[in-house]
């Protein structure tokens, strides 16, 4: 399949990893708790229309998105289930999203006035409210303070009948303070189920992601939102697998004697003379230049260092080692080939980014090729 493509460089996702990541995920919720797959950042590189499908066939029934453009994706995919927008949005987004039946977020008093006087009273979406409890303080309501708590009944005086959930956010995963957080997050509901006409049974309580599931811990809520662990992003869990492969391929094979110097600003010299192959891959392509010179891709299932700065389109690997590379050999620079990978560490290590920043940057700066192993 690949081997047609004529692209620079390209993403292999595959499909089947997917499913199986959301398999393992669906087993691991505490009994009895939904599961809201996200597919924000167009499924964190991996192309909505190319995750949704699996989600249908494995009966999720939620998903979370950023963007307009990627909630009317997941409806042109077939998704007929609700869509959640993960963050609060301007007035005019949340009118031309009504179309696909967003739900959105809401968490001031002057959003949700702000939406009425936009769309009007009648045409309000359903509505989640957001908690500050976990503490990401991005756009959540702070009940801690008595004018937080005002601004919790206004809302609700407002809007209370279009309000189908009471969410949170928890910015830390690490079991102290995520035992915390989930405290926290219980009171606010309680404040809120005691001074509101809103009753726990008509609203859906939402909140842990990734990394709470990963934890073990159980946040108490009805329904989970998660996105890193679908894409095998799930700290060092054997059990999830990465579902993208950054590819390129061998452009050119020469040879250069002691003493040159690869790329610019010539931080690469030669000792030796040299078998050196230029590969179609480069930062326009998110390869990024903190990996110049520290980095390695996989040839015929060899590891091969790359030599000099990572250029806008192009990288110099050292073949000397590995005789017979030519032209049109598939170079991978994330990901597995043969016994060999560069894996997610070494990777994460090199770039000091972490791999869902890399992966939603790949994949949208790459065209995406789908791969059913
Ligand atoms: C991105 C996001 C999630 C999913 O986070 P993962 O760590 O990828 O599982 C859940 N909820 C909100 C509000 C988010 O923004």
């Amino acid at each position: 399949m690949a081997d047609q493509l004529l692209e620079s460089s390209w993403c292999e996702i595959s499909l089947p990893k997917i499913a199986q990541n959301l398999t393992n995920a669906l087993a691991r919720l505490p009994q009895g708790t939904r599961f809201c797959a996200v597919v924000k950042a167009n499924a964190y590189g991996h192309g909505i229309e190319n995750v949704v499908p699996l989600l249908i066939e494995q009966g999720v029934s939620y998903i979370g998105i950023s963007s307009n453009s990627e909630a009317r994706a997941a409806r042109d995919a077939g998704f007929a289930g609700s869509i959640l927008r993960l963050r609060t949005a301007t007035p005019q987004e949340v009118k031309h999203a009504v179309q696909d039946r967003v739900e959105e977020l809401v968490g001031t008093v002057d959003g949700v006035r702000s939406l009425i006087e936009t769309l009007g009273q009648g045409a309000l979406p359903r509505l989640h409210i957001s908690l500050n409890a976990g503490g990401m303080s991005r756009d959540g309501l702070e009940l801690s303070t008595a004018g937080g708590r005002e601004a919790c009944k206004k809302i609700l005086d407002l809007a209370g009948e279009r309000v189908i959930g009471l969410c949170t956010h928890f910015p830390s995963n690490e079991p102290k303070e995520l035992a915390d957080s989930i405290a926290r997050f219980q009171d606010d509901l309680s404040w809120i189920f005691a001074n509101s006409c809103l009753r726990r049974e008509d609203v859906l309580v939402h909140g842990g992601s990734t990394l709470t599931l990963a934890s073990g811990q159980d946040p108490q809520t009805d329904m989970m939102r998660c996105g890193a662990i679908l894409y095998g992003i799930a700290g060092s869990r054997p059990d999830f697998q990465s579902t993208l492969t950054l590819k390129s391929r061998v452009i050119s094979v020469g040879v250069y004697p002691k003493g040159s110097t690869i790329g610019y600003d010539r931080t690469s010299c030669l000792r030796h003379d040299r078998v050196l192959a230029s590969i179609a891959l480069g930062y326009a392509n998110g390869y990024c230049r903190q990996l110049s010179g520290r980095c390695a891709v996989l040839i015929r299932g060899r590891c091969l260092p790359v030599l000099g700065k990572i250029s806008m389109n192009t990288i110099v690997a050292d073949v000397t080692d590995l005789p017979g590379v030519v032209i049109g050999d598939e170079v991978v620079a994330f990901g597995r080939q043969g016994g060999q990978a560069i894996s997610t560490q070494a990777i994460e290590q090199l770039t000091g980014r972490i791999i869902a920043d890399l992966f939603t940057d790949w994949g949208q700066r790459n065209p995406r090729v789908i791969c059913q192993r």
